[in-house]
Formats: C-alpha cells, structure tokens, sequence
C-alpha cells in the first residue's frame, strides 16, 4: 500500500499532525479520490486516547499537569473528578469522528526501512514501514509520534531480583490500596513518583527516594521556555532527549504544599542495593519493603526505527524542529522538546509545514 504520509501514533502528536495534514488538503487513504494527496494514521492501540487510556484510575483532570487542547476542537470544561482515563480518550475518541480521521487499530508498525537504497534524500526514495499483520506502507514521508507509554524505564541496581516482595512500574500501577498493610518504597523525583507517594501515604506507610531531590519551584513562562529550550539543544545533538518536566522544573502546586503539611515528602538518597526483603542505604542502613514502586519514568519508543541506523552513539536521534537531521522524509514529534500536550501540538503543525514545503520546494 503506498501513501504520501505515514503517521505513526495517534496520541495527541499524530492527531495533531493528521489534523494539519487535512487542512493542508491531505487525505485519509480509506476516503481518498483519485489523485487525492492521502495519508494514513495507524496506532498500535485498541481505541482511541494514546496512553491517556492507560492512566491509572486516581490520575483525574484536577491531577493531571494540564492538558492542552487538541487543535481545531476545544475539550469542554471537564469535571475535575473525572478520571483522565475516560475523559481524555472520550475527548480524543470525538476528534477523530469530528474530521473524519479514519485511524487504522490495533496497528503496529514493527520496522521502519529505506526503499530504495539511497542514503540521503532523493524525490524517489521512500520509506517502507513494516506492519505486525505481515502487510507493508510505502510512503514518501513518515511522522512518528509513537510517544513514551510503550518503554517503561526500570534502573538496574544490585540484588533487584533477589527481592521477595513486589516490584512493579508505574506503568502497572492501578490503586494505592493494593497497597495496604504493606511498606512501599517509591523510586523517583518526578511528577508521577510525588504524586502516588502522597496517595499511597494516606493508605499505608512509605518510604521515598531518588536519585536527586525534586526542588519545588514557582513555575513562570520563561523558566518553561528555558528548561524546553536545554531539551531541543540535546535533541538536536541526538543525545537521549531525557524528561522536560525534569528540564522545565517541578511546579509547587497545592497537593504539594498540603503533602509537606502532612510531612509525606520526606526524601531520602538512592538506596545502594536490594535484598529479599528489603533496601539497604548508601550509609549501610537497612528499610524493610514490601513493594518497589518504580516511578522512574519512559523512553521513547522507537525501536522500530532501528533499521534506519540513525540513532547515535549516544543513544538519541538528532532531531531539529521536529524533523530528523539525517533522514529529511522521517518527522518525530512527541519528542524531546514536544514531549507534552502543548507540545505535541506545536510538533504536528510544524512537521507538516515542513513536509509540504518539501514537496512544494
Ligand atoms: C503519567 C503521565 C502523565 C502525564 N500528564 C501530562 C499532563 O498532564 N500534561 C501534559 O502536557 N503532558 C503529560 N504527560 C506527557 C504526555 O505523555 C504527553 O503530553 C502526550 O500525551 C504524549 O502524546 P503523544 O502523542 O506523544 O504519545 P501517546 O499518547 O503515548 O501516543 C502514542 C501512540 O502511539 C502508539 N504507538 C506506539 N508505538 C507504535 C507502533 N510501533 N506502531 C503503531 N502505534 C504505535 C501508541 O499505542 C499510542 O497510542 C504525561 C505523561 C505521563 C507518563
């Protein structure tokens, strides 16, 4: 099957993307005419949401960082207490009806390779995107926006698989009472890893710590661009992008400042190593444990661009406004600086007016 523009991903980047590429006169392939220009969007998913279907359940629209509109539709006023697992993929589910989208599910694409030969950019060369169900997209331009979700991050430390109790991602996560009774230590200093500390602190006792401790910042627009800005120049020099929450800085919001008030934050360094029943302390100290919880984030996914060899040796891509810097036909957005919901939209647009001015050019 040929198209102009593959969209790999329909989480808020690539519907995104499929929107701009629509008001640009792109066409979904399933509904195209003749000399129609078209485009195909794909996602590994059952139904509509990206990774916001897989939320855990107390992760609700007045927890959420704050999401941004998906362009060209507004979200309306969400009740707070609803969960973002039903009311962001509702949301989404609605967008792709409205225009009319026609996203391709469950598909997955499992490897990404060059058509021709050619090793640099020529008007015939193509990129050809391998599908699970053994059938094939050729396309002259690929918009990857295959997000996070699918690669969760667990470290490595010694005696990890000695440990009796559980250990589990947040990616796994479901409800803080699962947890009661038990002694839980929570790994990591973002958003996700404070957040379920003080939730799983109202049902159980726990025990906290991370690598660096969070600093707790009163967020303006120019800390935001800044910490954005330090994630595109290491995009752009293909170094694994690393989190913007982490670049932009932890905002001091009041489920914080209630959490101290309750003295739930209470840090404390690395632990050096794990035993059967238990974590052992940088100072030789020991903190019984039931349950690990491993709130230590996502990397991209993308191993099925593998076969395209443009990941560097520092283990990034080297991506300039949204566009690789070493395969022009290939757009990754969701990625490095756009990785959040405003960016994600900012990513799609840009991609695509690149793309036609490519073609047009
Ligand atoms: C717990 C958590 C909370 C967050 N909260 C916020 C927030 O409040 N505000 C905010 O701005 N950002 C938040 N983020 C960041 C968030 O991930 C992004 O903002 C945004 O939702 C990501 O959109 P995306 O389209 O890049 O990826 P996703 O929503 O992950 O969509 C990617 C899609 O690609 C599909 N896919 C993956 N691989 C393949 C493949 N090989 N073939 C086909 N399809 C594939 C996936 O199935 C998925 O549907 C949060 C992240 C996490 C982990």
């Amino acid at each position: 099957m040929f198209t102009d523009v593959l969209v790999i991903g329909a989480g808020q980047a690539g519907l995104s993307a499929a929107y701009h590429l629509q008001r640009r006169g792109f066409v979904p392939l399933a509904r195209a005419g003749e000399a129609e220009r078209t485009f195909i969007v794909v996602d590994r998913n059952p139904a509509p949401g990206g990774a916001w279907q897989h939320r855990w359940d107390s992760l609700t629209m007045s927890t959420v960082n704050g999401i941004f509109d998906l362009p060209g539709m507004k979200l309306e006023q969400p009740d707070p207490r609803e969960r973002s697992n039903v009311a962001v993929p509702a949301y989404f589910a609605r967008f792709e009806e409205e225009f009319d989208l026609r996203v391709a599910r469950p598909v997955a694409v499992s490897r990404v390779t060059r058509k021709s030969l050619e090793p640099a950019f020529a008007p015939e060369g193509r990129l050809h995107a391998e599908l699970d169900d053994a059938t094939s997209i050729t396309a002259d331009f690929i918009i990857n926006a295959t997000g996070t979700w699918d690669r969760p991050y667990w470290p490595a430390y010694p005696g990890q698989k000695t440990f009796a109790g559980t250990q589990l991602h947040t990616h796994d996560y479901v409800r803080a009472e699962d947890f009661a009774g038990k002694r839980v230590v929570v790994v990591g200093a973002g958003v996700s890893a404070t957040q379920l500390l003080n939730e799983i602190s109202r049902v159980t006792d726990t025990f906290w710590v991370s690598r660096r401790e969070p600093v707790w910042e009163e967020l303006g627009a120019d800390r935001l661009a800044r910490g954005v800005e330090q994630v595109a120049e290491r995009t752009r020099k293909g170094l694994p992008p690393g989190s913007v929450v982490r670049a932009t800085g932890m905002g001091r919001q009041p489920w914080v400042i209630e959490a101290e008030k309750r003295g739930v934050l209470v840090w404390h360094p690395m632990f050096a190593s794990i035993e059967p029943t238990g974590v052992r302390m940088p100072g030789g100290s020991f903190e019984p444990a039931d349950v690990i919880l491993w709130a230590t984030g996502y990397r991209p996914a993308l191993r099925h661009l593998a076969p395209l060899g443009l990941r560097t040796a520092a283990g990034g891509y080297r991506v300039a406004a949204s566009r690789s810097l070493d395969e022009p036909r290939l757009f990754l957005i969701g990625y490095g600086p756009s990785q959040s919901t405003v960016g994600a939209n900012r990513a799609g647009r840009e991609a695509v007016v690149a793309l036609t001015r490519t073609r047009l050019g």
